[in-house]
C-alpha cells in the first residue's frame, strides 16, 4: 500500500476540519453510579458491555458521522429532532438518539431506587393513570410488548402523562412529548442476566431500580 499520496492530500484540509472535530465532539458521560450498582438487579458485567461499548459505540461513531457537517456544532436534542424521519440521515439520527437514550436511561435507574414518586409527580400520575401500581402496570406492558428492539417512556404529553414505546433508537421528542424516564428493551440490555426474560427484567427493574426522582426532576424542567 502507498501511504504516501493520501498523507499528503489529507494534510492539506486537516485545519478546518480538525477544528469542527472540536466543536462537534460528543463526549460519553460518565455513569452516575459504579457498574456494579445496580446488582443484583443488573449485573457489572452486563453494565460494563452495555455502558462501556453499547452507548461508547453510539457517541464515538456520532462523533466520526458529523464530522464536516452542520451537525457538529448542534446539541444532540437539535441534532435528533432535525434528522427524524430522514432518510438521507438515518445513520447520524440512530446513533444520536441511542447516545441521547442510554444517558436518559442510565439516569432513570438508580441503586435502591425511590419506591414511592415524589409528592407532585406521585399527584400527575394519580390523575394520568389512578396510582402508582396503575403506571407500573402500563409502562411495563409497553415494555414488555414492544416487538424487538426499543424503549418504554413516560411522558410528558401537553398536560398529561403518558405510557409509549419505541423501535430501535426512535425518541418521543420527536413527537412533541417531553419524556421523563425510560426503559431500554434492546437485548443487549438484559440477555446476559435474564436470557429472553425480558418480563422478569423489566418486573426488577419497575420494583426495585426506577428512579423516580429523575422523572419528577424532570416533570419539574417541563
Ligand atoms: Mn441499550
Amino acid at each position: 500500500m502507498d501511504a504516501q499520496t493520501p498523507v499528503a492530500d489529507t494534510t492539506a484540509g486537516l485545519m478546518p476540519q480538525s477544528k469542527q472535530v472540536a466543536a462537534g465532539i460528543f463526549a460519553l458521560p460518565p455513569l452516575p453510579y459504579a457498574e456494579n450498582a445496580l446488582e443484583p438487579v443488573i449485573s457489572a458485567n452486563t453494565v460494563k458491555l452495555h455502558y462501556g461499548k453499547h452507548h461508547k459505540s453510539y457517541v464515538d461513531t456520532l462523533n466520526t458521522l458529523v464530522v464536516g457537517t452542520p451537525f457538529a456544532g448542534m446539541t444532540l436534542e437539535q441534532i435528533i429532532t432535525s434528522t427524524a424521519g430522514k432518510a438521507e440521515h438515518a445513520p447520524i439520527f440512530n446513533n444520536a438518539a441511542q447516545a441521547w437514550n442510554h444517558t436518559f436511561y442510565w439516569r432513570s435507574l438508580a441503586p435502591n431506587g425511590a419506591r414511592i414518586p415524589p409528592a407532585a409527580l406521585k399527584a400527575q400520575i394519580a390523575s394520568s393513570f389512578g396510582d402508582l401500581e396503575a403506571l407500573k402496570k402500563e409502562l411495563g406492558t409497553a415494555a414488555t410488548t414492544q416487538f424487538g428492539s426499543g424503549w418504554a417512556w413516560l411522558v410528558l404529553d401537553g398536560v398529561k402523562l403518558k405510557v409509549v414505546k419505541t423501535g430501535n433508537a426512535e425518541n418521543p421528542l420527536t413527537a412533541g412529548m417531553k419524556p421523563l424516564l425510560t426503559i431500554d428493551v434492546w437485548e443487549h440490555a438484559y440477555y446476559l442476566d435474564f436470557q429472553n426474560r425480558r418480563p422478569d427484567y423489566v418486573k426488577r427493574l419497575l420494583d426495585e431500580l426506577i428512579n423516580w426522582e429523575f422523572a419528577a426532576d424532570n416533570l419539574i424542567a417541563a
